[in-house]
């Protein structure tokens, strides 16, 4: 699945499997950003300001217990 990055226009990589809710890293420019939607696939970039220490450390290794 492709999408292409709001902040730099480069194409993003994205599981096929991908969720909403999910964070992913633009490789380009590093931004993160959230699937706000899956269908159609829409991302948008991430706030840090106002983030605490939630579970976002590890946005592209979410392992299901
Ligand atoms: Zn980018």
């Amino acid at each position: 699945m492709a999408v292409v990055c709001p902040e730099c226009d480069s194409p993003i990589d994205l599981d096929t499997d991908v969720d909403e809710g999910e964070t992913v890293q633009c490789e380009e420019c590093g931004v993160e950003l959230e699937v706000v939607s899956v269908d159609p696939i829409e991302l948008a970039p991430i706030e840090e300001a106002g983030y605490d220490d939630e579970e976002l450390a590890h946005p592209l290794t979410e392992d299901d217990e």
